[in-house]
């Protein structure tokens, strides 16, 4: 029986260099604080150093060695990058000094772009949805940015968070209207400004 099970996660995660698009890669490689990528001896250190590299499907290391690679598809629908807290512990053990926190940005960046999330997923969905929402209003509301990111992902959390939700209700502590600041419009303006081209 686990025999079967290792299989059907070798072939779950079995690629070939043909699905692999090496341009990306060498796409990624070129943004800011992506370049230290070509350097990398894949020691491992920073996954070892990583606080969250076991909830992670990629560990940090893997994800350094995909992107060089080119893999694409798998790095940008990984759970990885959503869940790097930013902590900084691989960049700062790094014997190469290689920004990998950086790069997770800009994967992050990279995935909201394209669109390409894992799926069921509620992190880059509500990061999407944050970020739509600030730039409509100005302001994020968080009853109906919760809401939103359950819709999209598994309205079933909603079940656990109900209790909490309607004692801050009753303790008004959550508002079930939308905010808006004034003059949004130089908001929007800002945010439509220099973009990164990847
Ligand atoms: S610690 Fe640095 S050199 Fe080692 S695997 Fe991680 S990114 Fe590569
Ligand atoms: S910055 Fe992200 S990848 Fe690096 S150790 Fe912290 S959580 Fe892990």
């Amino acid at each position: 029986m686990l025999g079967i099970y290792k299989q059907e996660a070798y072939e779950r995660h079995l690629r070939f260099q043909r699905d692999a698009d090496p341009t990306w890669g060498r796409k990624i490689t070129a943004l800011p604080g992506c370049e230290g990528i070509l350097t990398c001896m894949q020691c491992g250190t920073c996954s070892a150093a990583c606080p969250l590299s076991v909830y992670m499907d990629y560990t940090p290391r893997r994800i350094i060695a995909t992107v060089r690679e080119g893999f694409r598809e798998d790095v940008l629908r990984s759970q990885t990058i959503w869940l790097c807290a930013s902590c900084y512990a691989c960049r700062v053990r790094c014997p190469r000094e290689i920004n990998i926190t950086d790069v997770m940005y800009a994967l992050k960046r990279e995935a909201i772009r394209n669109r390409m999330y894992p799926p069921h997923f509620p992190i880059p969905i509500l990061a999407r949805a944050f970020f739509d929402m600030v730039k409509r209003r100005g302001r994020s509301t968080e009853f109906w940015l919760v809401l939103r990111m359950a819709l999209r992902s598994n309205p079933l959390i909603l079940l656990g968070m109900a209790k909490t939700g309607w004692h801050l209700w009753r303790t008004g502590r959550l508002s079930l209207g939308y905010e808006k600041i004034r003059g949004v419009g130089e908001l929007q303006k800002a945010l439509a400004s220099p973009r990164e081209e990847v």
